[in-house]
Protein backbone atom coordinates (compact mmCIF):
# COMPACT_ATOMS: atom_id res chain seq x y z
CA UNK A 1 0.00 0.00 0.00
CA UNK A 2 0.88 3.34 -0.56
CA UNK A 3 2.03 5.65 2.33
CA UNK A 4 -0.59 6.70 4.49
CA UNK A 5 -1.58 11.08 3.96
CA UNK A 6 -3.15 12.17 7.30
CA UNK A 7 -4.61 15.46 7.19
CA UNK A 8 -5.21 17.44 10.24
CA UNK A 9 -8.38 19.36 9.72
CA UNK A 10 -7.49 21.91 12.53
CA UNK A 11 -11.11 23.99 12.58
CA UNK A 12 -13.87 23.83 10.67
CA UNK A 13 -17.15 26.11 10.86
CA UNK A 14 -18.59 24.99 13.90
CA UNK A 15 -16.51 23.66 16.90
CA UNK A 16 -15.90 26.87 18.94
CA UNK A 17 -13.56 27.19 22.63
CA UNK A 18 -16.60 26.92 24.98
CA UNK A 19 -17.00 23.26 23.47
CA UNK A 20 -13.46 22.51 23.95
CA UNK A 21 -10.61 24.97 25.22
CA UNK A 22 -8.08 23.46 22.77
CA UNK A 23 -9.70 24.63 19.52
CA UNK A 24 -7.50 26.76 17.28
CA UNK A 25 -8.83 30.12 16.06
CA UNK A 26 -6.49 32.95 15.81
CA UNK A 27 -3.88 32.41 12.70
CA UNK A 28 -0.95 31.97 15.46
CA UNK A 29 -3.32 29.32 17.45
CA UNK A 30 -3.50 27.92 14.22
CA UNK A 31 0.21 28.04 12.94
CA UNK A 32 1.08 26.32 16.21
CA UNK A 33 -1.36 23.43 15.69
CA UNK A 34 -0.07 22.90 12.24
CA UNK A 35 3.60 22.80 13.45
CA UNK A 36 2.68 20.09 16.11
CA UNK A 37 0.45 18.30 13.62
CA UNK A 38 3.21 18.37 11.15
CA UNK A 39 5.86 17.24 13.65
CA UNK A 40 3.37 14.36 14.94
CA UNK A 41 3.13 12.87 11.23
CA UNK A 42 0.51 14.91 9.57
CA UNK A 43 1.49 16.07 5.46
CA UNK A 44 -2.25 18.04 5.06
CA UNK A 45 -3.50 20.96 6.72
CA UNK A 46 -7.30 21.74 6.17
CA UNK A 47 -8.60 24.97 7.36
CA UNK A 48 -10.92 27.33 7.82
CA UNK A 49 -10.96 30.78 8.74
CA UNK A 50 -12.28 32.78 11.64
CA UNK A 51 -13.00 36.41 12.67
CA UNK A 52 -11.20 37.42 16.34
CA UNK A 53 -14.58 36.71 17.42
CA UNK A 54 -14.84 32.91 16.39
CA UNK A 55 -17.62 33.74 13.65
CA UNK A 56 -17.00 31.83 10.08
CA UNK A 57 -15.58 34.27 7.67
CA UNK A 58 -13.61 34.08 3.85
CA UNK A 59 -11.80 37.37 4.07
CA UNK A 60 -9.29 36.97 1.84
CA UNK A 61 -7.05 38.73 4.08
CA UNK A 62 -7.60 36.41 7.41
CA UNK A 63 -6.65 33.33 4.80
CA UNK A 64 -3.56 34.83 4.00
CA UNK A 65 -2.35 35.64 7.01
CA UNK A 66 -3.37 31.56 8.44
CA UNK A 67 -1.66 30.55 5.05
CA UNK A 68 1.35 32.41 5.78
CA UNK A 69 2.02 32.24 9.58
CA UNK A 70 1.36 28.00 9.14
CA UNK A 71 3.92 28.33 5.94
CA UNK A 72 6.34 29.75 8.59
CA UNK A 73 5.49 27.07 11.24
CA UNK A 74 6.07 24.28 9.42
CA UNK A 75 7.07 25.39 5.35
CA UNK A 76 6.79 21.78 4.34
CA UNK A 77 3.23 21.37 4.92
CA UNK A 78 0.71 21.28 2.27
CA UNK A 79 -1.99 23.73 3.04
CA UNK A 80 -5.60 23.01 1.71
CA UNK A 81 -8.42 25.96 1.88
CA UNK A 82 -11.78 25.22 3.01
CA UNK A 83 -14.49 26.84 0.24
CA UNK A 84 -16.95 24.89 2.15
CA UNK A 85 -20.62 26.86 2.15
CA UNK A 86 -20.93 27.89 5.94
CA UNK A 87 -19.66 31.29 6.05
CA UNK A 88 -21.48 32.40 2.40
CA UNK A 89 -22.84 30.39 -0.07
CA UNK A 90 -21.93 32.76 -3.01
CA UNK A 91 -18.68 32.14 -5.58
CA UNK A 92 -17.51 35.88 -4.33
CA UNK A 93 -17.08 34.56 -0.83
CA UNK A 94 -16.43 31.19 -1.47
CA UNK A 95 -13.21 31.41 -3.95
CA UNK A 96 -11.52 34.44 -1.42
CA UNK A 97 -8.88 32.13 -0.06
CA UNK A 98 -7.97 30.47 -3.42
CA UNK A 99 -6.62 33.88 -4.76
CA UNK A 100 -3.20 33.65 -2.92
CA UNK A 101 -2.55 30.24 -4.73
CA UNK A 102 -3.11 27.56 -2.03
CA UNK A 103 -1.49 24.26 -3.11
CA UNK A 104 -5.34 22.59 -2.16
CA UNK A 105 -8.58 23.42 -1.47
CA UNK A 106 -11.89 21.93 -0.64
CA UNK A 107 -14.57 20.95 -3.40
CA UNK A 108 -18.13 20.00 -2.26
CA UNK A 109 -19.72 18.98 -5.98
CA UNK A 110 -23.44 18.93 -5.02
CA UNK A 111 -25.66 19.96 -2.10
CA UNK A 112 -26.89 18.16 0.65
CA UNK A 113 -28.80 18.61 4.30
CA UNK A 114 -26.88 18.95 7.38
CA UNK A 115 -28.97 18.20 10.57
CA UNK A 116 -30.15 21.84 11.00
CA UNK A 117 -29.45 23.69 7.28
CA UNK A 118 -29.19 23.14 3.91
CA UNK A 119 -25.82 22.74 2.86
CA UNK A 120 -25.86 24.76 -0.69
CA UNK A 121 -23.40 23.91 -3.63
CA UNK A 122 -25.73 25.12 -6.71
CA UNK A 123 -24.18 23.83 -9.63
CA UNK A 124 -22.96 27.28 -10.85
CA UNK A 125 -21.25 27.95 -7.88
CA UNK A 126 -18.99 24.35 -7.88
CA UNK A 127 -18.27 25.08 -12.28
CA UNK A 128 -16.95 28.28 -10.91
CA UNK A 129 -15.03 27.17 -8.15
CA UNK A 130 -13.38 24.35 -10.13
CA UNK A 131 -12.35 26.54 -12.86
CA UNK A 132 -10.67 28.62 -10.74
CA UNK A 133 -9.22 25.81 -9.09
CA UNK A 134 -7.89 24.67 -12.60
CA UNK A 135 -6.70 27.73 -13.89
CA UNK A 136 -4.42 28.06 -10.77
CA UNK A 137 -3.08 24.49 -10.81
CA UNK A 138 -4.74 24.05 -7.09
CA UNK A 139 -6.01 20.77 -6.33
CA UNK A 140 -9.51 20.02 -5.55
CA UNK A 141 -10.41 17.49 -2.36
CA UNK A 142 -13.75 16.55 -3.73
CA UNK A 143 -15.68 16.50 -0.36
CA UNK A 144 -18.22 13.47 -0.81
CA UNK A 145 -21.73 13.93 1.72
CA UNK A 146 -23.22 11.08 0.14
CA UNK A 147 -23.24 9.30 -3.48
CA UNK A 148 -24.83 11.74 -5.79
CA UNK A 149 -21.36 13.57 -5.54
CA UNK A 150 -19.69 11.29 -6.63
CA UNK A 151 -21.68 11.34 -10.12
CA UNK A 152 -20.94 15.09 -9.76
CA UNK A 153 -17.71 14.92 -9.41
CA UNK A 154 -17.33 12.83 -12.81
CA UNK A 155 -19.36 14.55 -14.42
CA UNK A 156 -16.95 17.64 -14.10
CA UNK A 157 -14.32 15.25 -14.55
CA UNK A 158 -15.91 14.70 -18.02
CA UNK A 159 -16.28 18.37 -18.92
CA UNK A 160 -12.61 19.25 -18.25
CA UNK A 161 -13.00 20.84 -15.50
CA UNK A 162 -11.23 18.27 -13.10
CA UNK A 163 -7.58 16.40 -13.52
CA UNK A 164 -6.77 13.03 -12.84
CA UNK A 165 -6.01 11.51 -10.55
CA UNK A 166 -9.28 12.73 -8.35
CA UNK A 167 -8.46 13.08 -4.47
CA UNK A 168 -11.93 12.58 -2.75
CA UNK A 169 -13.21 12.85 0.71
CA UNK A 170 -15.62 10.85 2.22
CA UNK A 171 -17.17 12.73 4.89
CA UNK A 172 -19.40 10.10 7.08
CA UNK A 173 -21.68 10.20 10.16
CA UNK A 174 -22.86 13.40 9.45
CA UNK A 175 -26.61 13.94 10.71
CA UNK A 176 -28.38 14.39 7.66
CA UNK A 177 -26.03 12.78 5.57
CA UNK A 178 -24.40 9.70 4.59
CA UNK A 179 -23.69 6.98 6.96
CA UNK A 180 -20.48 5.69 8.52
CA UNK A 181 -20.67 2.57 7.47
CA UNK A 182 -18.04 0.15 6.14
CA UNK A 183 -20.92 -0.85 3.25
CA UNK A 184 -21.75 2.45 2.39
CA UNK A 185 -17.88 3.06 2.08
CA UNK A 186 -17.59 -0.19 0.05
CA UNK A 187 -20.34 1.00 -2.85
CA UNK A 188 -18.52 4.47 -2.44
CA UNK A 189 -15.58 3.04 -3.39
CA UNK A 190 -17.04 1.05 -6.42
CA UNK A 191 -18.07 4.42 -8.04
CA UNK A 192 -14.38 5.93 -8.74
CA UNK A 193 -13.02 6.69 -11.00
CA UNK A 194 -9.70 3.92 -11.83
CA UNK A 195 -6.37 5.62 -10.35
CA UNK A 196 -8.50 7.75 -7.69
CA UNK A 197 -6.78 8.61 -4.50
CA UNK A 198 -9.26 8.72 -1.14
CA UNK A 199 -9.29 9.70 1.92
CA UNK A 200 -11.65 9.12 4.84
CA UNK A 201 -13.38 11.62 7.49
CA UNK A 202 -15.52 10.50 10.60
CA UNK A 203 -18.00 12.62 12.24
CA UNK A 204 -17.58 12.85 16.15
CA UNK A 205 -17.16 9.16 17.75
CA UNK A 206 -17.73 7.75 14.22
CA UNK A 207 -13.42 8.75 13.49
CA UNK A 208 -11.75 5.86 15.11
CA UNK A 209 -13.91 3.32 12.59
CA UNK A 210 -13.07 5.43 9.76
CA UNK A 211 -10.20 5.73 10.54
CA UNK A 212 -9.04 2.64 10.77
CA UNK A 213 -11.01 1.48 7.80
CA UNK A 214 -9.03 3.69 5.77
CA UNK A 215 -5.76 2.42 7.07
CA UNK A 216 -6.84 -0.80 6.36
CA UNK A 217 -8.32 -0.22 3.05
CA UNK A 218 -5.20 1.85 1.42
CA UNK A 219 -6.92 5.06 1.68
CA UNK A 220 -5.85 8.10 3.36
CA UNK A 221 -7.14 9.63 6.78
CA UNK A 222 -8.78 13.10 8.15
CA UNK A 223 -8.36 13.59 11.39
CA UNK A 224 -9.01 16.87 13.67
CA UNK A 225 -11.05 18.96 15.77
CA UNK A 226 -12.92 19.96 12.58
CA UNK A 227 -14.76 16.72 12.86
CA UNK A 228 -14.42 14.99 16.45
CA UNK A 229 -13.51 17.43 19.05
CA UNK A 230 -13.62 14.50 21.47
CA UNK A 231 -10.39 11.77 21.79
CA UNK A 232 -12.61 9.89 24.12
CA UNK A 233 -16.01 9.74 25.55
CA UNK A 234 -16.11 13.33 27.37
CA UNK A 235 -12.28 13.61 27.27
CA UNK A 236 -11.73 16.70 24.89
CA UNK A 237 -8.77 16.32 22.19
CA UNK A 238 -6.07 18.67 20.99
CA UNK A 239 -5.59 18.12 17.16
CA UNK A 240 -2.17 16.99 18.01
CA UNK A 241 -3.74 13.78 20.02
CA UNK A 242 -5.72 12.83 17.41
CA UNK A 243 -2.76 12.66 14.76
CA UNK A 244 -1.03 11.11 16.91
CA UNK A 245 -3.77 8.50 17.71
CA UNK A 246 -3.51 7.67 13.82
CA UNK A 247 -0.21 7.60 13.38
CA UNK A 248 0.13 5.22 16.15
CA UNK A 249 -2.45 2.81 14.65
CA UNK A 250 -1.16 2.89 10.75
CA UNK A 251 2.18 1.59 12.71
CA UNK A 252 0.36 -1.48 14.16
CA UNK A 253 -0.88 -2.66 10.51
CA UNK A 254 2.22 -1.74 9.33
CA UNK A 255 1.68 1.47 6.75
CA UNK A 256 4.10 4.29 6.61
CA UNK A 257 3.24 7.59 6.78
CA UNK A 258 3.51 9.81 3.85
CA UNK A 259 5.66 13.25 4.03
CA UNK A 260 4.84 16.52 2.62
CA UNK A 261 6.66 15.74 -0.47
CA UNK A 262 5.58 11.94 -0.91
CA UNK A 263 1.87 13.15 -0.72
CA UNK A 264 2.45 15.71 -2.92
CA UNK A 265 3.71 12.75 -5.58
CA UNK A 266 0.81 10.79 -4.97
CA UNK A 267 -1.89 13.33 -5.13
CA UNK A 268 -0.09 14.77 -8.21
CA UNK A 269 0.04 18.16 -6.72
ZN1 LIG B 1 -13.65 21.90 6.51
Amino acid sequence: MKPLIVTAALVGSLPQKSQNEFVPITPDELAADARACYEAGAAVVHVHARKPNGENTHDAAIFKEIHDKIKVAAPELIVQISTGGRAGVDFEDRSQGLFFNPEMASLTTSSCNFATSVYENSPQCVESLAKLMLEKNIKPELEIFDTSMILAAKDLLQRGLLKEPLYFNFVMGLKGAQEADCMQLAHLLSMLPEGSEWNISGVGRNQIVTTMLGIALGGHVRVGLEDNIYYSKGVPARNVDLVERVVRLAKEFGREIATPDEARKILHL
